[in-house]
C-alpha cells in the first residue's frame, strides 16, 4: 500500500464494485494510453476539451482528464450533470471536443434550444462517447444532429479505465492498445478462444500493471476482434462495437435479446427522439415487453392517426428484428428518465429466479 497512489472502483455493473489500486507507474502508463487514443482521433494541443464524465471513483473522469492534459489540450473538468451550465461553458470557452455518454449526448442536444443556443454558436467538432453500449445507428444519429465526428471510447476500471480501445479517424472499430493489453475473445460458455471475426466474451491481460495485476480477466463484454488491417497503418488489432454484456442479455419468452438490438432498430426511425426504455413484466405465465420511446420534438402534432401509424411501424420493425412483438408506447420529448452516468435502459419487473 505504501506504493499505491490512487484507488478507483468499477461501476459495479454486476454486484459489488471491484477496487483497483494504482502505483505512480500504473497511472503514468494509463495516461500515456489515453493520450495516444486522443491523438489517434486527430485531436491535440489546439483543442478545448470539456470532460462531462463523472469525476471521482469512476475512471471516466480522471482517466481522460490526465490523458488530455498530456497531449496539451485545454481541459475543462466539468464532470457530470448540470446541463444548462455545460452548454453555457461549451459556448463561452469554444469547446471543440467532448467526453460524455451517448445517452447524455442526445439529451444535451435536446436541451440546446431550451438554452437558446444554436449549433452555429458552438465550435464542437468531436465527441468521445463510451461507458455504455450504443449502436452504429445511434452514432450516426448523434453525428447528424450535432454535425460532428463521434469516436467510440472503450475501457473498464479493471484494465485502468478508458483508453483500452479507441477508434482512430477511420471510425471502423476500436484499436486495442495491444502493447499493453493482451486481448482474446472466448466462447462465454466454454472459455475456448474464438478465431478473429467471431463474436464472444472479451478477455484482457494487462501486461504492465504493478498494483492490481490481472491475467486473462473476463470482461463479460461481447465483441469480436475484427479481421484485416486499418487504413491508418496502426498494427494494433481492432475490436467491434460492444454488442452488450453476457449479463445484460434478456431472455423474453425463451428468446435471447440484447438491449442493443432494440436500440439499433428504433434509432433508424427518424421520428424517434433521444431516449427510450425497455420495460419487462409478467403477464400470467408469459413475459411482456414494452418499449417506451420518446418521439422527436418536431413530431408531436396531436394527430392521433399519425401516432398510431408510427407506433405500428416501430412495433413491426422490432418484431422483424427480435422476433418478439412488443407493446410500443410513445412519450413526449424529455419525459423519460435521463442519467448523468451510465444509462439504465432496462426495467425488469419479472420475478427474478
Ligand atoms: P466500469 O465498471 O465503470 O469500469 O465500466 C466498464 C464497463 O462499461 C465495460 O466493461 C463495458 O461494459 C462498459 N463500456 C465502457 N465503454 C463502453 C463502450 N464504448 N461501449 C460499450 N460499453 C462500454
Ligand atoms: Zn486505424
Amino acid at each position: 500500500m505504501s506504493r499505491v497512489v490512487r484507488i478507483h472502483t468499477s461501476s459495479g455493473t454486476t454486484g459489488i464494485p471491484t477496487v483497483i489500486h494504482h502505483t505512480q507507474a500504473d497511472l503514468d502508463a494509463w495516461t500515456d494510453l489515453v493520450a495516444r487514443s486522443i491523438t489517434a482521433t486527430g485531436a491535440g494541443k489546439p483543442d478545448i476539451f470539456q470532460n462531462m464524465m463523472t469525476y471521482g471513483m469512476f475512471t471516466g473522469g480522471l482517466g481522460l482528464h490526465y490523458g488530455a492534459e498530456r497531449v496539451g489540450m485545454t481541459v475543462i473538468p466539468m464532470g457530470g450533470g448540470n446541463t444548462r451550465r455545460q452548454i453555457q461553458i461549451m459556448k463561452d470557452f469554444g469547446t471543440t471536443v467532448l467526453h460524455i455518454t451517448p445517452s447524455y449526448m442526445l439529451h444535451l442536444h435536446a436541451m440546446l434550444a431550451e438554452c437558446g443556443v444554436a449549433l452555429k454558436d458552438l465550435r464542437l467538432s468531436k465527441a468521445y462517447l463510451g461507458a455504455e453500449p450504443y449502436s452504429e445507428d445511434t452514432r450516426r444519429k448523434i453525428e447528424k444532429l450535432w454535425k460532428i465526428d463521434v469516436y467510440n471510447s472503450y475501457g473498464l476500471s479493471e484494465m485502468n479505465g478508458p483508453g483500452v480501445a479507441f477508434e482512430c479517424v477511420h471510425k471502423n472499430g476500436m484499436h486495442v492498445w495491444e502493447d499493453v493489453y493482451g486481448v482474446e475473445v472466448v466462447d462465454p460458455l466454454t472459455g475456448q478462444a474464438l478465431e478473429d471475426g467471431r463474436q464472444g466474451e472479451v478477455v484482457f491481460t494487462n501486461l504492465l500493471r504493478e498494483a492490481t495485476p490481472l491475467l486473462r480477466y473476463r470482461t463479460r463484454d461481447i465483441a469480436a476482434i475484427l479481421k484485416g488491417s486499418c487504413p491508418c497503418g496502426r498494427t494494433h488489432r481492432r475490436i467491434s462495437r460492444i454488442a452488450g454484456r453476457t449479463d445484460d442479455m434478456l431472455i423474453i419468452n425463451g428468446v435471447n435479446v440484447y438491449p442493443s438490438q432494440i436500440e439499433s432498430v428504433i434509432m433508424k426511425i427518424p421520428e424517434v427522439g433521444n431516449n427510450y426504455q425497455i420495460f419487462l413484466e409478467k403477464n400470467g405465465a408469459l413475459d411482456s415487453l414494452t418499449v417506451k420511446v420518446e418521439i422527436s420534438s418536431g413530431m408531436f402534432k396531436g394527430d392521433l392517426a399519425q401516432i398510431d401509424r408510427l407506433k405500428e411501424r416501430i412495433r413491426e420493425s422490432l418484431r422483424a428484428s427480435i422476433i418478439i412483438s412488443p407493446r410500443v408506447e410513445l412519450h413526449e420529448p424529455g419525459s423519460l428518465p435521463v442519467f448523468e452516468g451510465k444509462a439504465k435502459r432496462v426495467v425488469d419487473e419479472r420475478v427474478k429466479i
